[in-house]
């Protein structure tokens, strides 16, 4: 039995985990939720799983959640409750699913405390990768990724040095636009990048799916967990979403992670690791399936994988001020503020002002954070 903390359990990621956790009630106990305002979701996970602790990020509904679940719960609230919930002393693994920054802090005082962490929150390791991927070697714990591309790696790896690898795939799926002509391009509405192909996400990774700075959040992601650098971490556009991803090792020989797109996969794999455990959820019918397909990323249409390519070559603070400048972008884009080849055009920008500061601790990783979201407002 695995004692399990779960940040951001209203979002996709976090009701993937909760069913998951509910497939298998003899292996997977979820001991602490973490949640921002769905107040309500939340009390009716409350309800059926019963955990120890909660927190919300609002500490004024408190008193609102707390009239809907009975009083054997402690709840938390803010930074503060997440912290608390990552620290956790019965956790055994604490999975972070909060979009954006909120999730770093938590991670880190996880591992400190002792704790294995599976990541779907890519803004952690994009950001204070190198910072985590050595706390964590520190204290002796594990990074399971839950992300499928990042999940599919580490069982192609199966522990093989990173000197036994020629590159890394990363699959993509090209998102709605990989037939849209470029001409088309300032014409995009919110509503048509919230339409994703293949996978059903949150709204932030849906439009980041869009414009493919998805794809080249997770080269860096992919850069830091498997201690690889940049230039071999490669990218290939597969629409069916069907290969999530693949090792290619310097025999020559490529490995590759295959099945019917279903998050509750790899989430499955991060909190049963090293084990694998009976699911019947995802099936894959290849004679239905019939092609597969593979394709170069179109880097004219789509530059975000060249900028992200180009902050995690150059590292220090730019990775951390590439994903603040597109959360400020996505964020303007669907307010309506820009349209939709602005959003790599502003984050271009301020990656190209930034003053990067190598080796940076958390505290100036922080600091370019803030800069680069001013900037990109401004
Ligand atoms: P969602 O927007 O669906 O969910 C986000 C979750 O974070 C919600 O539970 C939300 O709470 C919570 N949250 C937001 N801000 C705070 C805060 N300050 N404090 C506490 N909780 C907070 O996002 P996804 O599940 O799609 O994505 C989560 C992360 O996982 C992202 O980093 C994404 O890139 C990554 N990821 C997602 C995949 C997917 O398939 N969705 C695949 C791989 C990675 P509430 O709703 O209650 O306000």
């Amino acid at each position: 039995m695995k004692n399990v903390v779960l940040l951001g359990s209203t979002g996709s990621i976090g009701t993937s985990t909760v069913k998951v956790a509910e497939d298998l009630p003899g292996r997977i106990r979820l001991i602490g939720l973490g949640a921002g305002n769905n107040i309500d979701l939340l009390a009716e996970q409350v309800r059926k799983h019963q955990p120890k602790a909660i927190s919300i990020f609002d500490p004024k509904k408190i008193s609102e959640l707390r009239a809907g679940i009975a009083n054997a719960t402690d709840i938390y609230s803010g930074d503060e409750g997440l912290l608390k919930l990552a620290t956790m002393p019965e956790a055994d693994i604490v999975l972070i699913a909060i979009v954006g920054t909120a999730g770093l802090q938590p991670a880190l005082a996880a591992i400190r405390a002792g704790k294995d962490i599976a990541v779907a929150s890519k803004e952690i390791l994009v950001m204070a990768g190198e910072i985590v991927m050595s706390e964590a070697k520190k204290h002796g714990v594990r990074v399971l990724a839950v992300d499928s591309e990042h999940s599919a790696i580490f069982q192609c790896l199966d522990d093989k040095p990173s000197s036994s690898v020629r590159n890394l795939w990363l699959t993509a799926s090209g998102g709605p636009f990989r037939q849209t002509p470029k001409s088309d391009f300032p014409n995009i509405t919110v509503e048509r990048a919230l339409k994703h192909p293949s996978w059903v996400m949150g709204r932030k990774i849906t439009i980041d799916s869009a414009t493919l700075f998805n794809k080249g959040l997770e080269m860096i992601e992919a850069r830091w967990l498997f201690d690889i650098e940049m230039a071999r971490v490669k990218v290939v556009v597969h629409p069916q979403s069907i290969v999530h991803s693949m090792v290619e090792f310097i025999d020559g020989s490529i490995i590759a992670q295959l099945s019917s797109p279903d998050m509750c996969l790899p989430i499955q794999y991060a909190l049963t690791y090293p084990e694998r455990v009976v699911s019947d959820r995802v099936q894959t019918n290849f004679a239905k399936l019939g092609t597969l397909t593979f394709e170069e990323p179109d880097t004219d249409r789509f530059p975000a994988v060249n900028l992200a390519r180009r902050a995690g070559e150059i590292g220090g603070t730019l990775p951390a001020v590439l994903n603040a400048a597109n959360e400020v972008a996505v964020e303007a884009f669907v307010n309506r503020k820009i349209n939709f080849p602005q959003i790599s055009e502003l984050v271009g920008c301020v990656i190209a002002k930034h003053r990067v500061i190598d080796h940076p601790t958390l505290e100036q990783i922080l600091e370019a954070d803030f800069w680069a979201r001013n900037e990109a407002l401004s």
